[in-house]
């Protein structure tokens, strides 16, 4: 168990604080400052128990360079409106210097300011020595809250903890007790919906699973590399013919762990990926040779409802067609509204199905949404992510 902000005294303390700043910007404005919100409790928590705060993140990929746009002020200026309460924005290019460690030095109690984006300095993605050391000076208390980027071991989330003691903050708490959760002690029955566009990117992922889950629901265009492999034609399908022997392998080992694999049995098929396409249903068995499936079809969408029935435990990654255009999304919304209907503790990889399930205003309905798309599979394919293990234990 990792060590978190209940072990510590925070009265009087600096605490060096990382979290997920990495928001959309377009045209000089923030379209989605949900990361930004996500981090206040955390930030509250520290500053009610009388410490004071400097907060650090990266921003987009300004690879070791300043650049104005990739500015963390814009977020500082949100971020105050946010907390109702002033953020001194330690404008430096160079993140960290002696000026800036004066302003440290000088943070009283209850006061909160934010560095520059932690990825103008080189030193940051190669998780340097010096640049740790530096970022650590003149704190007292090190915590993690970026979720999002514990799959990286960098300066600002890894490298700093080895110069203070340190705990994960409220957010990163929240994703390890329901994903971690989750696989170590699900409650019966354990289903996985996987979906999107890639067997490849899964493979860890169902390998881990299959050890852990009761059923696997496998829809998006990963189901028709399934499907080629058992022999059945998919017509212009998305197929990734270099893994029909990966996909065949899951299957038999499905089948010897004895878990149950679920494929759509019928989809939305058309000519091409666009939103003005004449679209058909088809089953399974018998998409035409010129067509393409980008959707699952109704009767797939009743056997799915029908299979996550009496689940316990549902984790979602992945949609179920190409729900960017309305005429391939009813799947993927069919399911996010069967989760929101379930009696069973449902958990969102982030990414395209939390983005499906805010755009169908379902969010509060589902017990978790990962903030983090990549660290959440990472964890989902049992790996240890760096940002959390560097931790200090209880
Ligand atoms: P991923 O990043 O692997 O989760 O994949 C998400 C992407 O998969 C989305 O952009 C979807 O449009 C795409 N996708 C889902 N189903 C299909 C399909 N049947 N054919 C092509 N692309 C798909």
């Amino acid at each position: 168990m990792k060590k978190t902000l209940k072990d510590y005294d925070f009265s009087n303390k600096k605490v060096l604080i990382r979290v997920d700043f990495n928001v959309p910007i377009q045209n000089g404005v923030i379209t989605n400052d949900n990361r930004i919100v996500e981090s206040l409790p955390t930030i509250n928590y520290v500053l009610e128990n009388g410490g004071s705060v400097v907060l650090m993140s990266h921003l987009g990929r300004p690879k070791g360079q300043y650049n104005k746009d990739m500015s963390l002020e814009i977020v500082s200026k949100r971020l105050s409106e946010l907390l109702n309460k002033d953020v001194k924005f330690l404008d430096d290019e160079s993140v960290i210097s002696n000026k800036v460690q004066e302003e440290i030095i000088n943070l009283k109690s209850g006061e909160v300011a934010l560095l520059e984006n932690t990825r103008f300095v080189a030193g940051e993605e190669k998780n340097d020595e010096d640049f740790s050391k530096e970022l650590a000076k003149n704190f007292d208390i090190y915590v993690n809250d970026a979720f999002g980027t514990s799959h990286r071991a960098h300066a600002s989330n890894v490298g700093v903890s080895a110069y203070l003691p340190s705990a994960i903050g409220l957010l990163i708490e929240k994703e390890v007790k329901y994903i971690e959760g989750a696989l170590e002690d699900p409650k019966r029955p354990f289903v996985a919906i996987l979906g999107g566009a890639k067997v490849s990117d899964k493979i860890g992922v169902i390998d881990n699973l299959l050890d852990k889950v009761d059923k696997i629901i496998i829809v998006g265009a990963m189901a028709y590399t399934f499907l080629k492999s058992q022999g059945i034609a998919v017509g212009k399908s998305l197929v990734e013919n270099d893994k029909l022997d990966v996909a065949r392998d899951i299957l038999k080992k499905a089948d010897e762990k004895n878990v149950r694999i679920i494929l759509p049995i019928d989809f939305v098929v058309a000519e091409e990926i666009s939103k003005d396409a004449r679209t058909a249903v088809v089953p399974a068995m018998n998409i035409p040779t010129n067509l393409e499936g980008l959707d699952i079809g109704p009767m797939s969408v009743k056997l799915i409802n029908e299979e996550l029935k009496d689940a316990k435990t549902v984790i979602w990654n992945g949609p179920a067609g190409v729900f960017e255009i309305p005429i391939f999304a009813n799947g993927t919304f069919e399911i996010a509204k069967t989760l929101s209907n379930l009696d069973a503790i449902t958990i969102i990889g982030g990414g395209d199905s939390a983005s499906a399930i805010a755009q169908a205003g379902l969010s509060d309905k589902m017990s978790h949404i990962s903030t983090g798309g990549g660290a959440s599979l990472e964890m989902l394919e049992g790996k240890v992510l760096p940002g959390i293990a560097c931790i200090n234990d209880k």
